[in-house]
């Protein structure tokens, strides 16, 4: 539970994960700032957190959307002390088939969108001299997946990039960690045909898909004040499919 009521800023946020993590950090006491990536759906996740926050209007590939972003959420509450890059976005194929599009939007997306969203943020937790940011990434960034090889390419970057800025920042009391989901039950799953996803199961020795809720509660810890000596990790919660 946090000390005060500090921002916390969440990307997609709309549904699925991002959506559990808002408003299980709502319920944890900070008042948080939730992207979608259209003003109706952002008004329906207002509706959602009530007193507890707002929703703001991001897509990651435009830069001008960003900084409006931060525009608005500097309009509304305190700097974001807790930013949680959630927002990502799969373009399916195998490489032989893949076009530069599908490369593009995915690397674009969920890379170089976080890039811009964590540049953007941090100036206000280095004024604050405390911070989180909390990346999802992906078990596949580890065990790699056939037909996702610009999906995994952005995440296992999203790792790399969270070693680095660990470094950069330790020194201001900002931690910066990755969560790696599993199989988790969201339209991003939902996708998967019959087959895929029963061949997901069986690799699971939890037997069972992940909630979102699964993934908020790792969220939660990694926010909270006992997890400040926990930087430049990736926690993986997937049920055992991958042991890292
Ligand atoms: P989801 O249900 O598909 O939701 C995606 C969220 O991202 C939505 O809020 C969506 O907003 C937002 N979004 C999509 N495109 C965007 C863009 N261009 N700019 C800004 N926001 C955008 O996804 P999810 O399954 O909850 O996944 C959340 C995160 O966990 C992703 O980074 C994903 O890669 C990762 N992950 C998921 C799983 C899994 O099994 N589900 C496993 C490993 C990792 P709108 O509603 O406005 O479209």
């Amino acid at each position: 539970m946090a000390d005060s009521k500090k921002t916390a800023l969440v990307t997609g946020a709309s549904r699925g994960i991002g959506a559990a993590i808002a408003q299980r950090l709502a319920a944890d006491g900070f008042h948080v700032v939730g992207t979608a990536t259209s003003a109706a759906v952002a008004a329906q996740i207002s509706d959602a957190l009530g007193d507890s926050g707002s929703g703001a209007v991001l897509v990651l590939q435009d830069a001008d959307s960003v900084q409006s972003l931060l525009q608005h959420v500097s309009e509304q509450t305190e700097a974001p002390q807790v930013l949680i890059n959630n927002a990502g976005i799969t373009r399916d194929n195998l490489l032989l088939r893949m076009s530069e599009e599908e490369w593009t939007e995915v690397v674009d997306t969920n890379l170089h969108g976080l890039f811009r969203v964590t540049k953007a943020v941090l100036r206000g937790m280095l004024k604050a001299r405390w911070g989180r940011i909390v990346n999802v990434g992906s078990v596949v960034a580890r065990m790699g997946n056939p037909g996702q090889s610009n999906y995994v390419a952005s995440k296992a970057a999203i790792e790399g990039f969270t070693r680095s800025l660990a470094m950069e920042v330790a020194s201001r009391n900002i931690t910066v960690n990755t969560i790696a989901p599993g199989f988790i039950g969201t339209d991003m799953t939902a996708e998967l045909t019959e087959e895929q996803q029963a061949l997901m199961l069986e690799r699971i020795p939890l037997g069972r898909m992940g909630d979102p809720e699964d993934v908020a509660a790792a969220v939660a810890y990694l926010v909270s004040d006992e997890a400040g000596y926990v930087t430049a990790q990736t926690l993986h919660v997937n049920g055992g499919m991958y042991a890292a």
